[in-house]
């Protein structure tokens, strides 16, 4: 039997607008599978905060302030809202339209729309974005587990597994749309390291094996943490130079695509690293930590090399092995893996189990 055409709400990340990179990766996810879904023949809209931008696909935006993002709290921290909340005001707007729409799909990662679920007459499903981060989020997580199977997505299993019981979850993976990014066998001889400048990412590893094989680092992403960069600068002063801001993905691809390698260095759980992905279908390979969502992506010896996490000397030497990898294997792993087709479909089969 075909799959019937749906219509989906998508509630957006309430951290920032849509384009500004304050997302971080849901950004371009919830970009790639509304377009994943509507080529399917499916009806997309989508809620985000007010200025947020997403090709031309129907948008609701709504104001009020943002959310704080929950990588930067403690274990321990609180749900927070503040007052004139974006998150409340969305999360208004879905109640007040939910006849309208078979599904409801929650990629914040926040605790309101977990506690709102059994109050909707629509169902909700929730793509989480993040690994564990907070007791109140993994309580609120685990609430929807227990009382409405399946209404759980994640990008990767070691991101479930944060959570202590990765059945709760779909594995869905992410995708690009592989038409934007071109493939370039003709490197320069620059590394790349590309994502939020923030604590949990590690930079400073990326930072230190370069300075160490002497090879030059093209650094893009959204600056999120000032203070955080200013203490890298100091200790690197190569360090500003390398920085090329945060850059729009046709841009981002061209750079990149000229780089030897991705470096990924990250010290939390990474849930997947969309990163790893754009890298990829550029024809670069990613020398990662193996912990989190490269560990699940990269074929080492193929596609990129996997190294002991937050251990400097094992990515100076994955950098000396660059060579041994082979470009059209990385582009050929991304076309096959990651199309926004092969994404829709995933979900699709997700949000049909929930609907039957
Ligand atoms: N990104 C971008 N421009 C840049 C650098 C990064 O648009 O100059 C985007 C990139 O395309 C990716 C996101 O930032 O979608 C980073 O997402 P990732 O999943 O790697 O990590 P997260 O931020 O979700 O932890």
């Amino acid at each position: 039997m075909p799959t019937p055409r749906r219509h989906y709400l998508f509630m957006s990340t309430p951290v920032g607008p849509l384009g500004s990179g304050l997302g971080g990766g849901v950004e371009l996810t919830l970009l790639n599978l509304s377009q994943g879904l509507r080529q399917r023949g499916h009806q997309v809209t989508v809620v985000a905060p007010e200025q947020s931008t997403l090709g031309d696909g129907p948008i609701v935006t709504i104001p009020g302030r943002w959310q704080p993002t929950a990588h930067t709290q403690g274990r321990a921290t609180p749900a927070t809202l503040p007052a004139d909340a974006v998150l409340a005001h969305m999360w208004t707007y879905a109640r007040q339209h939910q006849a309208a729409f078979d599904l409801i799909v929650n990629l914040a990662y926040d605790w309101l729309p977990f506690y709102l679920t059994p109050f909707f007459h629509t169902p909700v499903a929730h793509f989480v974005t993040m690994g564990s981060l907070s007791e109140v989020m993994d309580a609120a997580i685990h609430q929807v587990a227990d009382q409405y199977p399946n209404r759980l997505g994640a990008y990767t299993q070691a991101q479930a597994a944060t959570f202590g019981d990765q059945h709760a979850f779909q594995i869905l993976g992410s995708a690009i749309d592989l038409s934007l990014y071109d493939f370039c066998d003709t490197p320069g001889t620059a590394l790349a390291w590309m994502g939020r400048i923030s604590p949990e990412k590690g930079l400073e590893d990326a930072l230190a094996a370069t300075a160490q094989t002497q090879t030059p680092l093209k650094i893009l992403g959204k600056l999120e943490d000032p203070d955080y960069w200013q203490r890298l600068c100091q200790q690197f002063p190569q360090a500003p130079d390398s920085y090329l801001g945060f850059l729009p993905t046709a841009a981002l691809q061209q750079v990149v695509g000229q780089c030897r390698a991705l470096l990924m260095t990250p010290r939390w759980v990474e849930a997947f690293g969309n990163v790893a992905i754009e890298a990829l279908a550029c024809g670069v390979p990613v020398i990662a930590y193996n912990r989190g969502g490269p560990a699940e992506i990269i074929r080492p010896g193929e596609t990129g090399w996997l190294v002991e996490p937050d251990d400097v000397s094992g990515l100076v030497q994955a950098i000396q092995r660059i060579d041994q990898l082979d470009r059209r294997a990385c582009r050929r792993q991304a076309e096959q893996q990651y199309s926004l087709d092969a994404l829709a479909i995933r979900f699709e089969a997700w949000f049909e189990a929930i609907l039957h």
